[in-house]
């Protein structure tokens, strides 16, 4: 069978990398892919927005189940598209329609969804500016610091943490009455501000079953010690150690069924991952956010961690036989250390020749933002690369990312020498 992975990040390559190992795979192609996926798919250079391309792509080269990496193509329509479309809607597409998508495309609907289907969450109100002095009203009634979220997507952006009232309010403003996001932002959550520590959880449902996937912490500021700004995550671990058995149990019980049933209640037929962002509150877990898509780089340690065969994994979600799927993970620890662009994640440059990667042994390189220049690799976005690496202990895993790094070089390259250290 010949399988089409929509998206150009470390995600998609450590999706590409997982179902090359699959025997029932004729061939993959990857649109529009990177330099790694090149070397294992063939890379199509569309827009996965451009559904038409992407309808054209799959029926040219026979393409039989499409796996969607990004958020964007979900929440626009993909899956529907291929519903719609008498040549296309055989052809099972790994990732929800727009109604499931909504999850994530809309915090408003995702904070609705969490009350109704008793899923633990933060309190919260939304407000328009239609509304905007019930909205200063609700602030008053929270305690510091305040959390002010665009109900739609704005490039991870979208939430704002502050501590004192009157910026809150200033923002509230801002946000809805000026736009501060754009469409984004026109409809703004608010909500209580969780305590503990955040870990991920991810899903993967046929819309009737699922199985839980390994936990994963990623690593989001720029900076050492956590600090600066909001990058698309610079580094990640998997297994979450403070996610024990019990934890995990109580996510299953108290999210994951409750979740899945209120899909199926609320007749939305979902086919995909789902990423549970979640605070550990002294081992009581709280949903900060649902996500309908792998996270990255999570996904570059969760995916290593597999052991069963993606493309089957997927096949049960395309027939609803996920529950007769087998279903194992390493015991094994797996980190990832993101290299990204000096300047990232404000302008950096791109086109940097990138040596070095072919002589690594301990460890994966994942691409994310590269391509191929005069038949070099060069940088193509700010998240270059990332290596990912096994171990007994996060330590032991870390020491080979970190080795493997040495060998790899770029102009400018930057990386967070204390991923994982907070947790060994
Ligand atoms: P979200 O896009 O909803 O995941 O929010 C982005 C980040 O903001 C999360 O990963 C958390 O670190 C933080 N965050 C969001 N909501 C809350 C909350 N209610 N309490 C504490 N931190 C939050």
């Amino acid at each position: 069978m010949n399988v089409l992975i929509l998206g150009s990040g470390g995600r998609e390559h450590a999706f590409a990398l997982k179902l090359s190992e699959s025997n029932k795979i004729n061939q993959l192609f990857v649109a529009p892919g990177n330099a790694g996926t090149d070397k294992i798919a063939k890379n199509i250079n569309i827009n996965p927005i451009d559904f038409t391309a992407v309808k054209n792509i799959v029926l040219e080269n026979n393409i039989k189940m499409v796996v969607v990496g990004p958020e964007a193509p979900l929440v626009e329509g993909v899956h529907d598209f291929f519903l719609a479309d008498d040549d296309l809607k055989s052809i099972p597409v790994i990732g929800p329609k727009k109604d499931g998508a909504l999850l994530e495309g809309s915090k408003d609907f995702s904070k609705q969804f969490m009350q109704k289907h008793n899923v633990p969450t933060a309190k919260y109100q939304s407000f328009t500016k239609d509304n905007l002095t019930d909205g200063f009203a609700f602030l008053e009634t929270l305690k510091p610091p305040y959390v002010l979220k665009a109900d739609g997507l704005a490039a991870g952006k979208g939430v704002l943490i502050l501590s004192s009232l009157k910026e809150a309010k200033a923002e509230l403003e801002e946000m809805v009455s000026n736009q501060k996001f754009g469409e984004a932002s026109s409809t703004v959550v608010i909500e209580e501000f969780l305590k503990g520590i955040e870990l991920s959880v991810f899903v993967l449902t046929d819309g009737k079953n699922y199985k839980i996937l390994p936990s994963a912490k990623d690593y989001k500021r720029i900076g050492e010690g956590d600090t600066g700004l909001n990058t698309g995550g610079m580094g990640a671990i998997s297994p979450v150690p403070f996610a024990d058995e019990s934890f995990l149990n109580k996510v299953e019980e108290l999210v994951v069924k409750p979740t899945i049933a209120g899909l199926q209640k609320d007749e939305i037929d979902y086919r995909g991952f789902i990423f549970i962002g979640l605070m550990n509150d002294n081992g009581n877990p709280s949903v900060v956010e649902y996500n309908v898509r792998m996270g990255d780089p999570e996904t570059e340690v969760v995916l290593p961690r597999i052991e069963s065969d993606l493309f089957d994994l997927f096949d049960g979600v395309a027939n609803q036989t996920l529950n007769e799927k087998s279903f194992s993970v390493t015991d094994k620890t797996a980190t990832t250390v993101m290299l990204v662009s000096g300047g990232y994640p404000e302008a950096y440059l791109k086109g940097k020749e990138i040596t070095g990667f072919n002589n690594v042994d301990e460890s994966i390189v994942f691409h994310a933002g590269t391509t191929i220049k005069d038949q070099k690799v060069v940088t193509n976005g700010g998240r270059v690369m990332a290596v990912t690496s096994f171990g007994d202990t996060i330590e032991e895993a870390l020491e080979k990312s970190y080795k493997s790094i040495d060998k790899i070089h770029f102009d400018k390259m930057n990386y967070r020498k204390d991923i994982g250290f907070d947790l060994v």
